[in-house]
């Protein structure tokens, strides 16, 4: 049952336009990463900010669940902290239940923001706690159940975020489907027709209904990956999508600078997410995973959140156009 949003939510003090909703309630749910943090100097190792391989073997049913992988990632529950840099912003965010999404809404929250997800029905344990993190930050929550692949679900997502949220000023569109075969003879047209539905006409429809609502100032974010310019042997049809995704981030920000609006990009490298764990990513890939890379390990959607804030708030204004990568070393955005 979708998650109806509470109108009479009991905000927490906004000091300043910053949110003090630093600690989630929900922060002993989640994993930390290792203490890593050194006290009397505030560095951080890369190299250890992170669980590394080996990984246990897992398989979940598509679109899995974050709350069920071993170890569970670190979305930022109990680590970002938030200065007003979004106060006041009302963002929708796609595949906001889990992973880059989850933690794009999580910081956009403590950021001073209002959220709206949108995620599968089949995700609502993971949204129920991103709504919990939203609400725990003092900001409102909306949770928007419903599948990216009809254009009348799209326009439906838009105006009731909108309604909502009583306006829309941040677009991420970050939802995507990745299955892994080996082939392209294993790929079925339904398969290609649901990858391409998802990763591009998705974002087309949900900008397309978001655009009249988008004033001077407004961004649109789109997840992109490493995929687009360096694509595995085994992801013939998502890896297209991506380069797709990056792309039109650029002819958008040309077309949309002369309205205000900045379009940028985020390219993740391998990241700890379900995506990976229910069809993404064969089961020795999965074992291995983030291994190849430089810091020798997968990232952890928490370490791109801050990527999201940059390109959605007003500091970045003369960021248009870009892709912000985050691969721990080996992949180019
Ligand atoms: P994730 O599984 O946490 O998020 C993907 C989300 O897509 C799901 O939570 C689901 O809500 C949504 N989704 C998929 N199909 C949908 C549909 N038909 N309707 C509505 N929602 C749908 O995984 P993630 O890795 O955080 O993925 C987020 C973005 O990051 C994606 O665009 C993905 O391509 C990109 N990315 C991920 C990696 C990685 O290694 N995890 C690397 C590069 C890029
Ligand atoms: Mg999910």
């Amino acid at each position: 049952m979708p998650i109806e949003d509470d109108r009479n939510l009991s905000r927490r003090t906004v000091v300043g336009g910053a949110t003090l909703g630093v600690a989630a309630a929900t922060s002993n749910a989640f994993a930390r990463a290792p203490e890593t943090t050194q006290p009397a100097t505030g560095l951080k190792d890369p190299r250890s900010a992170g669980p590394k391989p080996p990984f246990q073997r897992q398989s979940q049913p598509w679109p899995g669940l974050a709350g069920k992988m071993t170890p569970k990632p670190d979305h930022g529950e109990a680590s970002y902290r938030g200065s007003g840099r979004l106060a006041g912003r009302k963002a929708l965010v796609t595949g906001g239940d889990s992973g880059m999404g989850r933690a794009a809404a999580i910081a956009f929250a403590r950021e001073g923001a209002d959220v709206a997800i949108n995620y599968l029905p089949d995700e609502e344990p993971d949204a129920r706690e991103v709504i919990a993190a939203i609400r725990d930050a003092g900001r409102k929550a909306v949770a928007i159940p419903g599948d990216l692949r009809s254009e009348a679900f799209c326009k439906k997502l838009v105006d009731t975020a909108v309604r909502e949220l009583g306006g829309l000023d941040i677009v991420v569109n970050n939802a995507a489907r990745q299955q892994t075969h080996a082939s392209i003879l294993d790929i079925t047209t339904e398969q290609f027709d649901w990858t391409m539905k998802t990763n591009i006409y998705a974002p087309f429809w949900i900008i397309k209904a978001a655009l009249p609502h988008l004033a001077p100032g407004s961004a649109i974010i789109g997840t992109t990956s490493e995929q687009a310019t360096d694509p595995s042997e085994d992801l013939y049809d998502y890896a297209q999508t991506k380069a797709a995704t990056t792309n039109y981030v650029r002819s958008l920000a040309k077309q949309l600078a002369p309205k205000g609006i900045r379009v940028n990009g985020v390219a993740p490298g391998p990241i700890w997410t379900p995506l990976q764990v229910s069809g993404g990513a064969t089961m020795d890939k999965l074992e291995k995973f983030g291994g190849d890379t430089p810091l020798g390990r997968p990232g952890q959607p928490a370490e791109l959140a801050g990527i999201y804030v940059r390109l959605a708030e007003n500091d970045g204004s003369y960021t248009t156009g870009h892709v912000y990568g985050s691969a721990g070393g080996k992949g180019l955005p």
